[in-house]
């Protein structure tokens, strides 16, 4: 198990010299339990202390980064099993397969496509990560040719398919400066992958059915000097996949089996249902996942699944507060008063933009709360809307001082009106009824 703060303070010298960068030991100690300070920088620390805090302290999964650059995937280092816990850090990277058997236009034409696809939502560009090339040609040769056609000049990660230590031997002496994942160490390849990947500073996925022999593998391989390392546990089915998944990781959180402290890669091409597969690989602790090529929707059904849990429940996505002008407004154009709640936003910006009225968007910061729940949490409130209109310059903007306030913030129209001088208009509480609404309601 991981050791509380205040087991780990105890350990310390406890003198508070501040050497470490915290003021006391004692916050030292909090950020070593929360995985937020390495315990090297407390000079004082005797070997023996060093080691064992070490051990109990750091992330009980261990980083892992595939790729180089701007879109090299990290994965790992997860601390909790339930995203509720705490939060999940690092999302799974999604790669697309390709055959080395393909003729080089559709290996090339799905290369642009992973590269070149953004789903842009709630102010975020979300993409696939990288090509994994699975060596079904036998060649070697052609292995690193397909390799370096999907390496070349795409800056995206890889994961390089095989069996065969001569085809991974070929692909890295090609690719290995793009630091791909090298799929996988098995019980009768292990020490040649090892070798390889410990010589070209390459992750290693070790492959093989089931947590037992999938944790003896790992520690053959990290003994070999393989230390970034990925389980892949051959799930038969997608059940299958999710018991073992939450197996291996309730083992990494526990730390009761520290060789099982990896990402866990998932090959859902083994799947039929792949919209399902790239769910549980998702939802259930992946931290690579190789994808056959993927229809538009399923990428965006995929994408938006992984941003949704992937980020942090205690911090809703938020957007800047100020005064957005929407369809090049004059001023006699409305002015609607939102919230700082992404999604609240940008399906606000969607009717508005799609509707063609100019108008601007006052959005003051509820601290990501949408209407309903900052009007009830008191975080919508009449001085709020008040501050803002004068800290945002509102009444530089237009001519006349009417404020239309969405529906579910009604019961603060009195106090708004009170508060600011202006007279406020109730709208609708759909954002798809605006537009009619601005249409027969507003008159400049
Ligand atoms: S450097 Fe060590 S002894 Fe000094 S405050 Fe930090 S934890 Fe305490």
């Amino acid at each position: 198990m991981a050791m509380k703060a205040l087991d780990i303070y105890k350990l310390l010298p406890k003198t508070n010299c501040k050497k470490c960068g915290y003021p006391t030991c004692l916050a030292f100690a909090m950020k070593l339990a929360a995985g937020k300070a390495e315990v090297e920088a407390c000079p004082d620390l005797d070997p023996a202390t060093k080691a064992l805090l070490g051990g109990a302290t750091r992330p009980p999964i261990r980083l892992v980064q595939v790729g180089v650059g701007e879109r090299a995937v990290a994965v790992g280092e997860e601390f909790v099993l339930f995203r509720h816990e705490k939060t999940f850090y690092h999302p799974p990277g999604i790669l697309v397969q390709v055959s080395d058997t393909w003729p080089e236009e559709q290996v090339r034409s799905i290369v642009e496509t992973v590269r070149d696809t953004v789903v842009h939502r709630v102010g975020m560009d979300l993409v696939l990560n990288g090509v994994a090339v699975r060596n079904e040609s036998g060649s070697p040769d052609r292995f690193a040719e397909t390799v370096a056609l999907a390496g070349g000049g795409s800056a995206l990660p890889l994961v390089l398919i095989a069996d065969d230590p001569a085809s991974h031997e070929a692909a890295l002496a090609v690719a290995g400066h793009y630091r791909p994942l090298v799929h996988a160490a098995t019980g009768e390849n292990w020490q040649d992958l090892a070798a390889l990947a410990k010589r070209y500073g390459c992750p290693l996925a070790v492959r093989a059915a089931g947590p037992g022999a999938l944790a003896a593998l790992a520690r053959s391989c990290a003994d070999a000097g393989a230390q970034d390392l990925m389980l892949d546990p051959v799930p038969g089915s997608i059940q299958n996949y999710i018991a073992v998944a939450t197996g291996i990781r309730e083992a990494a959180i526990a730390r009761t089996e520290p060789a099982l402290g990896y990402p866990i890669y998932l090959d859902a091409t083994r799947f039929r249902e792949i919209d399902a597969a790239l769910a549980a690989g998702i939802l259930k602790y992946a931290g690579i996942i190789v994808a056959p090529p993927l229809s538009p929707a399923t990428v965006t059904a995929a994408l938006t699944l992984r941003q949704n849990i992937y980020t942090d429940p205690q911090k809703p996505i938020q957007v800047t507060p100020g005064v957005y002008p929407i369809n090049d407004p004059g001023r006699d154009a409305p002015v609607l008063l939102s919230v700082n709640f992404s999604l609240t936003y940008f399906t606000l910006l969607g009717y508005l933009e799609a509707s063609r009225i100019p108008c601007y968007l006052f959005v003051v910061d509820t601290e990501g709360l949408s209407v309903l729940t900052a009007v009830a949490g008191g975080k919508l409130t009449a001085t709020l809307v008040a501050d803002s209109l004068r800290n945002f310059g509102v009444e530089e903007l237009v001519d006349h001082r009417v404020l239309i306030i969405p529906g579910y913030a009604a019961p603060l129209s009195g106090k708004i009106e009170d508060a600011t001088g202006w007279k406020v208009m109730v709208g609708p509480r759909d954002a798809a009824e605006l537009a009619e609404y601005l249409e027969k309601e507003w008159v400049a």
